[in-house]
């Protein structure tokens, strides 16, 4: 049976390639956005998860489309890099806000329904650097690293109830600012990387996919990297 499907931020980039994915596997699929739009075949639902009352209306519009949410992939998320000693208070509160606060505003709206289903997969979409931090990305790192602890809290919580709750750790994939790196900055990073390459978004789709699938119903609290082995050890 179609499972109800929502991806946050998947109007586009990384986003967009899991809801496709969840889509060719005939789920009714719908993402957020915040104004955009969504593109052809996927339900799209206005919402800025940095927003409690937009979130809570954006589940009840993707409900009455398509049912409960049965698995939920949070994967919106922001950056806005700066070095320690220059990162204004602010320009850190608004990364944790969106990336961590976000995915806990809607894995909470999300449980309530998962309850009622007794069943439902939750994933959620950090970082290599969640695990490995990065210069210049204290904000981002601390909120990647922080959705591990949120899932595996959640794994613990809600388990016995038929839920699990994954993170996927994505390396480098490529997006257009990728396609922008010079040949040999390219070849820098592809030194670092095992597979000495980028991930496509389908990559990561595939690894999102697997969580909801029956394949992994045994699988809950897990970080599963999605990053050619850049992040091998941690
Ligand atoms: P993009 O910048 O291409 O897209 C970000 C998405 O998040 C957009 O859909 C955007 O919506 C949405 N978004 C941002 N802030 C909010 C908010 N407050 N409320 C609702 N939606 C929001 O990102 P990617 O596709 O590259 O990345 C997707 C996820 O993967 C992110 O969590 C990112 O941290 C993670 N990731 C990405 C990697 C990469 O190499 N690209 C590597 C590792 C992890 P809108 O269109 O409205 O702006």
């Amino acid at each position: 049976m179609a499972r109800s499907v929502l991806v946050t931020g998947g109007n586009r980039g990384i986003g967009l390639a899991i809801a496709k994915a969840f889509q060719a596997a005939g789920d009714n699929v719908a993402v957020t956005h915040r104004g955009s739009g969504a593109p052809e075949g996927l339900l799209g639902v206005r919402c800025d998860v940095t927003d409690g009352d937009q979130v809570a209306a954006a589940f009840d519009e993707v409900e009455a489309a398509h049912g409960r949410v049965e698995v939920l992939v949070a994967n919106a998320g922001i950056t806005d890099d700066g070095l320690l000693l220059r990162m204004g208070e602010e320009q850190f509160d608004r990364v944790i806000d969106a990336n961590l606060a976000g995915s806990y505003r809607v894995a909470k709206r999300a449980a309530s329904s998962m309850l009622r289903l007794r069943r439902g997969r939750m994933i959620f979409i950090s970082s290599v650097v969640g695990l490995s931090g990065g210069a210049g990305q204290a904000n981002y790192a601390a909120s990647k690293a922080g959705l591990v602890g949120l899932s595996r809290s959640i794994a613990r919580e809600l388990g016995s109830r038929g839920i699990t709750a994954n993170v996927v750790a994505p390396g480098f994939v490529s997006t257009d600012m990728t396609d922008q790196l010079s040949e040999e900055r390219r070849d820098e990073i592809f030194g670092q990387i095992p597979l000495a390459r980028f991930a496509s978004a389908d990559e990561v789709a595939g690894a999102v996919q697997w969580l909801a699938s029956d394949s992994a119903a045994y699988v809950t609290g897990a970080v599963i990297p999605v990053d050619g082995g850049l992040g091998m050890g941690h």
